[in-house]
């Protein structure tokens, strides 16, 4: 019997793969950076070839690495970087240009041109998404309008679009297979999320031919089995989601109300909010969270924009640490900041505050601030955004949090942790194993494959590595809370 499930986890710079055992344990992992392109400021674009060529042979390596066999992987569950488009020949499987990256910023002036054009709303209604050049239409028009001889063959039906995971599905399968999951088709700004469909109203405004779409199914889904010449054997593709949707599936966020957070370059939070796709009235995001079958299932989403990337900032630009890690211990040598706040709005401030032009600020400073209170005011201040994300998504949903599921790089910072379950007043629970994209992705495949039985029995199976349980009187909270919200405020009038 199968032993294993394989995770293909490719992300913004580097593809990976990841066998998980039946315990849910990491047995094996490769990772491969590639290349990124960057032909004018501000744009970003991936070689779509690289990216099936380095996630290809993550995946011989990790099994390689075990001495694996095809026979030995049950199936197969993909994650993967949202948004970010690639058109390719349905023919050949040529692709006609660079993947598209979800942070390319070149099609910033066609999204305000929507704005101009009073679209802002019926895309929010139909896509749950506040219109951004993240976002994947605007990058396939851009695509079908600028490179030579596209537009024609797309009218054709020639070409085919996808996000990353179809066209990893699309390659997996040697082109049998053409088709994507709920989660990813919520980030394409052409899928209607109630009614679960792409939209033809979307499809006629951004000039995009209904032939180039992918199929779309459950996250959970038999999508297809792999070309037995790759892998040496056929393998069942059985998952599929966007990296933080998978990541709120592999932290078994499972139910209403469950919440995770991602502390990376920037956080990003997610809170499940069942079969209720609300609609935020704080700038969030209303999306699809991965399931195993055809019931709705959304979340709220937030993002900071500036988190870890601050500390890299202390780190490179500061020279205030060596290591990320040291922020702690600096953090640490101080009771508190002596009433410094650092807002790290470098490149404006996002949920619930939304100014693109805000600043970063330190306000507060006197003659006994050390470079010990500053480095702990930056940590904090990525709990203070996270907390701010938080109430926004608290109202918009009219619950309230009790616990914090938390992932990502920063997470390892345990003044950080603690101080986020003070500030937030709720337990900050961070598991063992903090791959959870990867966990995700193979929790999918697992559970649509019968590798497990059900959610109840991958709640059993999760490891807490730490709960942080918060101590702080309310007081001491309320206070903290006011000063950072005067310190936003600064920060905010500098803009003006
Ligand atoms: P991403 O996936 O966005 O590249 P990661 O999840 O790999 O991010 O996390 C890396 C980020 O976490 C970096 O911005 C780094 O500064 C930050 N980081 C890593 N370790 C720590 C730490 N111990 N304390 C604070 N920040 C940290």
């Amino acid at each position: 019997m199968s032993r294993l499930i394989m995770a293909l986890d490719q992300g913004t710079t580097s593809s990976r793969c990841i066998l998980f055992d039946r315990d849910a344990k990491i047995v094996s992992l490769a990772q491969k950076e590639f290349q990124q392109y960057y032909p004018q400021p501000g744009w970003v674009e991936h070689n779509p070839r690289e990216i099936w060529s380095s996630q290809l042979s993550v995946a011989t390596e990790a099994m390689a690495q075990i001495g694996a066999q095809a026979s030995d992987i049950a199936a197969i569950g993909i994650t993967n970087q949202r948004e970010t488009t690639i058109v390719w020949d349905r023919a050949t499987g040529e692709p006609v240009c660079n993947a598209i990256v979800w942070q390319c910023r070149r099609t910033a002036e066609d999204v305000e041109k929507l704005h101009e054009k009073g679209l802002d709303e019926t895309i929010k209604a139909k896509t749950g998404l506040v219109p951004d050049a993240y976002f994947s239409a605007t990058k396939i028009a851009w695509i079908l309008d600028h490179v030579e001889g596209v537009r024609a063959r797309a009218e054709a039906g020639d070409l085919a679009f996808g996000t990353v995971d179809s066209w990893l599905i699309w390659n997996l399968t040697k082109g049998k297979v053409h088709a994507t999951d709920l989660t990813n088709a919520s980030r394409t700004m052409l899928f209607n999320i109630h009614e679960r469909c792409w939209d033809k109203e979307l499809l006629d405004i951004f000039r995009i031919p209904s032939s180039m779409l992918p199929e779309v199914y459950p996250s959970g889904h038999l999508f297809g089995t792999t070309d037995p010449f790759l892998l040496n054997g056929e393998i069942p593709i059985a998952g599929c989601a966007g990296d933080q949707q998978a990541a709120l599936f592999g932290q078994c966020c499972f139910r209403e109300g469950e919440v995770k957070n991602t502390f990376g370059t920037g956080c990003f939070l997610l809170m499940h909010t069942g079969e209720k796709a609300i609609r935020s009235e704080h700038g969030l995001i209303t999306t699809i969270a991965a399931g195993t079958d055809e019931k709705p299932r959304y979340a709220l989403e937030g993002s900071v924009f500036v988190a870890g990337a601050s500390i890299q900032w202390l780190r490179d630009e500061m020279r205030m640490i060596k290591t990320a890690a040291q922020s702690e211990e600096y953090a640490t040598a101080v009771p508190d900041t002596a009433g410094v706040y650092v807002v790290p709005a470098f490149t404006g401030i996002g949920a619930p505050y939304w100014n693109p032009y805000a600043r970063g600020m330190a306000v507060g400073i006197t003659r006994g601030c050390k470079k010990e209170h500053y480095i702990r005011a930056v940590l904090e201040s990525i709990a203070y955004q996270s907390h701010d994300v938080i109430r926004a998504m608290e109202q918009d949903a009219g619950t309230s949090l009790k616990e914090l599921r938390v992932d990502g790089g920063a997470s390892a910072n345990n003044f950080l942790m603690q101080f986020q379950a003070d500030i937030v007043d709720a337990t900050v629970w961070r598991p063992k194993c903090i791959e959870t994209t990867a966990m995700g992705a193979a929790y999918l495949a697992g559970l649509t494959t019968g590798f497990w039985r059900d959610e109840a029995e991958l709640l059993q199976k999760e490891q807490i590595g730490r709960k942080f349980t918060p101590t702080m009187e309310k007081a001491r909270r309320a206070e903290l809370l006011q000063g950072w919200q005067r310190a936003v405020k600064a920060a905010l009038a500098w803009a003006e």
